[in-house]
């Protein structure tokens, strides 16, 4: 398989070119050249998370310098559980995301990534940075994902104060060849300068750079994953499809859900959860599409304004009411979350995270509106990351996972920097040779 730009204007790359480019060319997003239909026969023998990754993305990597290795990638980076739990309502499941080592969903993309790069890195190439700008999960993910990596070194710029104590703890304790730069200023500037530098030729000739962001495909193939395997356990079990709900803030993991269904996966309805941010519950409702400034919320992994896979969603679906029939998307507020994680232990027997929450009001809405069927809600992070915010709703402590608690048992560091670019580049030039 090849992979074209979602603007059209670049020569089909092949997975692994996609991989080490991160974004294409004509600054779109790469996209398969022809969607696959992966058989349910396929699956036969399938029953682990690694095994039906394997079978699913297959096609995906086909005809790729990375294709003999893929099943060898899938059981190292996808070596934890995503399990799908019944609780106290019926017809409502939790698909679990939140057993990998940073706790989120994205440490199976960010595995998976690095698994990749891992393998298409030369004993001999010099050490490729992988830069990434966070507001908080994606940069603990990639750090515990490349951490130790041979070749291979992460340098994590956050917003200074402006991600929760437990989070910046999380970002500074890897050391190594990971390194976290404590930002003064917003998560805007870091990412500012993460593109400056991906952009700058002259830096490029110095070290070889990468991006480890939500549009890398590296993290976008494998998402597609647990979906798949979670209908397949459903459909095995009931013989109907599973209707799920996704948090939903760059569209990263909805989308992985989306493409499992176009690959024929018995995947039923697929509803967006989004917070306050809801640039796509207005697009659903027929507005224009209009990217905003992000607003802060207590669900603060999907503040996001400008949703990057869209770009993705309308390559998939060209005609925009075909597109508005095939999804529904809703947006839900603070006072919402609030009130669904102080009665989730209640009523579903579950201690929601504030992302969580979110698609648990969407599901709500939808039943209140008859909507039928069984449903998973896709839970992406463990509630002991937002200890904050949760633990005065639930009114008891929240038990910290062991793989979390391991990391803020850890020291951490962080090095302060000022958000200017030539502080930012003298920093990459001084610790060019470590890690
Ligand atoms: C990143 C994140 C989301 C949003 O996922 P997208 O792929 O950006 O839509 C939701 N919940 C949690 C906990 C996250 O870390």
């Amino acid at each position: 398989m090849k992979y074209t730009s979602t603007r059209g204007g670049t020569d089909p790359a092949t997975l692994s070119e996609a991989l080490a480019a991160g974004l294409a060319p004509d600054g779109g997003l790469f996209v398969p050249d022809a969607m696959p239909r992966v058989p349910l026969e396929d699956f036969e023998g399938a029953d682990s998370l690694a095994a039906v990754a394997a079978r699913l993305l297959a096609p995906f990597f086909a005809g790729d310098a990375l294709a003999d290795a893929l099943p060898a990638i899938c059981a190292e980076a996808l070596d934890f559980e995503a399990p799908l739990k019944p609780t106290r309502v019926d017809g409502c499941a939790v698909l679990e995301l939140f057993h990998g080592p940073t706790a989120a969903f994205k440490d199976f993309g960010a595995r998976f990534l690095a698994a990749c790069m891992q393998r298409l890195h030369g004993p001999g190439d010099t050490p490729r940075t992988i830069l990434v700008a966070t507001s908080g999960d994606t940069g603990a993910a990639v750090a515990a994902a490349f951490h130790r990596r041979p070749g291979l070194r992460v340098v994590i710029l956050y917003p200074d104060g402006r991600v929760s104590p437990r989070q910046a703890h999380q970002l500074g304790c890897f050391g190594d060849n990971v390194r976290a730069l404590r930002v003064d200023g917003s998560f805007d500037d870091c990412q500012r300068l993460v593109k400056q530098a991906l952009g700058d030729a002259a830096l490029q000739a110095r070290m070889p750079l990468g991006s480890a962001n939500s549009i890398s495909l590296g993290r976008l193939l494998p998402q597609m994953a647990y979906h798949a395997h979670a209908a397949l356990v459903h459909a095995r079990r009931r013989g109907t499809p599973l209707n799920l709900v996704v948090p939903t803030g760059n569209l990263g993991n909805a989308f992985a859900a989306i493409l499992a269904r176009a690959c024929g996966l018995p995947v039923g309805a697929i509803a967006l959860a989004t917070n306050a941010n809801a640039v796509l519950p207005h697009f659903f409702a027929g507005a224009d599409y209009a990217p905003q400034p992000s607003l802060a919320t207590l669900a603060n992994a999907m503040d996001v304004g400008a949703p990057s896979n869209f770009e993705r969603l309308r390559w998939l679906y060209p005609d925009t009411a075909n597109l508005r029939k095939a999804f529904v998307a809703e947006s839900v507020d603070d006072a919402t979350i609030r009130a669904v994680i102080a009665r989730g232990e209640a009523q579903y027997g579950e201690v929601f995270c504030p992302h969580t929450a979110c698609a648990i009001a969407v599901f709500e809405r939808l039943r209140a509106r008859r909507a039928g069927g069984d449903w998973a809600i896709a839970a992406t992070a463990h509630p002991a990351k937002f200890e904050r915010v949760v633990e005065p709703l639930v009114g008891h402590a929240v038990d910290v996972p062991p793989a979390l608690a391991a990391l803020l048992d850890r020291p951490a560091c962080a090095e302060p920097m000022a958000a200017d670019y030539a502080a930012f580049t003298h920093v990459l030039d001084r610790t060019r040779h470590a890690g």
